[in-house]
């Protein structure tokens, strides 16, 4: 079921150009999971995030040559169309008349609704997805699955449901989702929405960024004066979504735009990024989308600690199994979240994952991701040195490794959702920091960071029944369970 284009240069599979600059952005944030010179346990504790190479001390002229042979090479819909086979339907939103020429008896078929995007075959398939975990997917969650794809209650598992899937999937927002019919760990938090997702949150946050930071760069003055203002309004919808406020640190490789230490609860964010004394408006959108992917990703931690305590874990064995601080465990024990509800399904999906049966394919991906980036590097620089056709096909042997390893690290739950949490704020950043005026006059105080400490509000004071489990069933991502054996592209259980 899957597809490997493998003539990524040939023609035959290269997209349109014209979509080629939100590829073009993605990759330069992906381009930081290379220059990072973190040591492994370094990156099983951070959660990655690139970096704005202009930031890297890269010359301009190198960019324009990366971006114009990316463009080259692929269009924005190629990492998932060349490398990640995803069979990408035609794109029609849920409930849209598609043009469906409907010959069946109305009597036996009261669908003359959207066109079937999967075939008889996907349609078992899927079915068999989820009849072999009924303990994930039990009546109540089919029956919410139908109320969010808008079906009538009682149908089950029922082909309407899986064509219904297929059709959230195809009409996805980046990363695109595959279109399965299977309402998995990457499907799951888009049609749930909850928290940093819900429709317009991440918009009003940029809207905060562009009034708060962007618009008041000069007088913010310092990088740490950004720094703190900018933790200060993520945290905003974090705590006000249930979710424990981040503290700011910085990013020891200087490059990096952002990443969310988990260990610490620390938003690390690069100090170059906010150095400079103005920023254009791709700058401030990528800022915003980058502290809204690492917020999101605390948030996930966060759901995780709340899962594993609905799941009777105590304060203790949180603390030590996913490797986050006592107190945000303790917050989380004291909050705990209901496994069989569709956001315990949705943090389930990260925390496998993460810290379960995932752990090691995740640790490869981003072995491997970084690898690719590094590699890509190193043939890049050998080609403009010495150019030849040899170092030629090397470099684009190369990016396409690279593309195709990015592609495996989007397809993680946990970065799948980040990615396609993250850009709804750049929607809410209207412009660069003004032009710095010689007599600039007062501004507003950048919103106060709540206290590193702050927890959300208790709703539940002790997970509901049970006894309680002390020992945790899992631990931090491995330092050394990396391996650089063959990715799998089946979707996680
Ligand atoms: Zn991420």
């Amino acid at each position: 079921m899957m597809t490997m284009c493998n003539h990524p240069t040939s023609g035959q599979c290269r997209l349109p150009v014209r979509a080629a600059p939100t590829l073009f952005r993605r990759l330069r944030r992906a381009d930081t999971t290379k220059d990072v010179e973190r040591n492994v346990g370094e990156v099983i504790g951070t959660e990655l995030r690139t970096v704005a190479p202009q930031r890297a001390g890269r010359s301009a002229s190198d960019e324009s040559s990366r971006v114009a042979t990316l463009q080259h090479a692929v269009g924005n819909r190629g990492m998932a169309d060349l490398f990640g086979g995803v069979q990408r339907q035609p794109v029609e939103a849920p409930g849209a008349d598609v043009g469906a020429v409907d010959t069946a008896d109305p009597a036996t078929d009261p669908g003359d609704g959207p066109a079937d995007l999967l075939d008889a075959a996907q349609v078992v398939e899927a079915r068999r997805y989820y009849t072999a975990q009924p303990w994930r997917y039990t009546p109540s969650i089919i029956e919410q699955m139908r109320a969010a794809l808008d079906l009538p209650p009682g149908g089950g598992l029922d082909d309407a449901l899986i064509q219904a899937a297929g059709r959230f999937q195809s009409a996805s927002s980046a990363p695109e989702l595959t279109v399965d019919g299977k309402i998995g760990p990457r499907t799951l938090p888009r049609l749930f929405r909850s928290g940093l997702n819900e429709e317009g949150e991440g918009e009003a946050f940029g809207e905060e960024v562009q009034t708060g930071v962007i618009d008041q760069w000069a007088t913010l003055a310092t990088p740490e004066a950004r720094r703190d203002a900018l933790v200060g309004l993520v945290n905003q919808p974090l705590v006000a979504h249930g979710s424990i406020a981040v503290t700011p640190g910085w990013d020891t490789n200087t490059n990096n735009s952002g990443s969310f230490h988990f260990p610490t609860w620390e938003m690390r964010i690069g100090r170059e990024a906010l150095t400079p004394p103005t920023l254009s408006a791709d700058e401030a959108k990528e800022i915003a989308d980058t502290l809204y992917h690492e917020a999101r990703h605390s948030e996930q931690w966060y759901r995780m600690a709340q899962l594993r305590a609905g799941q009777h874990l105590s304060a203790r064995a949180i603390t030590t199994e996913l490797g986050i601080p006592s107190t945000v465990a303790a917050a989380a024990f004291a909050d705990p979240l209901d496994p069989a509800s569709v956001q315990g399904l949705v943090a389930q999906g990260w925390w496998d994952s993460v810290y379960g049966a995932g752990s090691a394919h995740r640790e490869a991906v981003l072995t491997e991701v970084e690898a690719a980036d590094t590699a890509m590097k190193a043939a890049e620089k050998r080609n403009e040195e010495h150019p030849s056709p040899a170092n030629q096909a090397a470099f684009d042997a190369a990016q396409a490794r690279f593309l195709r390893s990015h592609h495996n690290y989007t397809e993680l739950p946990e970065e799948n959702d980040a990615w396609a949490t993250g850009p709804a704020a750049a929607e809410g950043i209207s412009g660069g920091t003004p032009a710095p005026a010689p007599a600039a006059g007062a501004a507003p105080a950048p919103a106060a960071a709540p206290e590193p400490d702050d927890v959300a509000p208790v709703r539940d004071a002790t997970p509901g029944g049970g006894e309680l489990i002390d020992e945790p069933a899992g631990a931090p991502p491995a330092a050394d369970a990396s391996s650089h054996e063959i990715l799998p592209d089946e979707n996680l259980p």
